[in-house]
This record gives C-alpha cells, sequence and structure tokens, in this order.
C-alpha cells in the first residue's frame, strides 16, 4: 500500500489551471492562459452538438 501511494505521488503533475470545455470558449481561455506561461489541463467530453461537422473539417 505504501509502494502504491508513492508511485501516486511520482505520477503526478501539477497543474495552473483547469479548462473544462473545448468549445470557442475553453479554447480562446486556453490560449489567454498558455500565453501567460500557465499550465493547463482541458477537459472536453465531445458532447458538443457541432462535433460532427467539426471532425469532418
Ligand atoms: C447547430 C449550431 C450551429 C451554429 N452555427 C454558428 C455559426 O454559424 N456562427 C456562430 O458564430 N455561432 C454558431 N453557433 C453558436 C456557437 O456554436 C456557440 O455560440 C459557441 O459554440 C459557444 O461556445 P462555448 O465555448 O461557450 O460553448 P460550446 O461550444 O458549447 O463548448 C462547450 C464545450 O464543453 C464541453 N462540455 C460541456 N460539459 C462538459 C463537462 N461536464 N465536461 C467536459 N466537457 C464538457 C462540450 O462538449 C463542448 O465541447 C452554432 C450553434 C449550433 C448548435
Amino acid at each position: 500500500m505504501h509502494e502504491i501511494d508513492e508511485i501516486d505521488r511520482e505520477d503526478e503533475t501539477v497543474q495552473d489551471c483547469v479548462v473544462v470545455g473545448g468549445g470557442p470558449a475553453g479554447l480562446t481561455a486556453a490560449v489567454y492562459l498558455t500565453r501567460y506561461l500557465l499550465s493547463i489541463t482541458l477537459f472536453d467530453d465531445e458532447s458538443n452538438r457541432c462535433r460532427r461537422r467539426a471532425f469532418r473539417l
């Protein structure tokens, strides 16, 4: 059990920000945050109503 805890901590990545949503608002936020050299993780659940059109491009 102790070993697993140590492995989990080694794998942790500390991010400055989390952006939820990869639509125009989320992507804009992500771009601006990275311009200020902040690290981010962006989550998107791919439930956007325009997803099919976007994937064709
Ligand atoms: C059919 C259609 C046609 C359109 N045509 C135009 C157009 O021609 N011109 C125009 O200017 N605008 C158009 N719009 C409007 C435009 O799509 C929206 O104004 C714009 O997408 C809003 O951006 P947003 O980032 O706020 O939200 P969204 O684009 O909705 O993005 C939100 C994102 O967050 C994700 N998400 C939601 N909940 C979660 C969660 N819990 N965890 C993780 N991810 C999550 C969704 O999957 C989505 O990708 C259209 C909209 C539709 C539906």
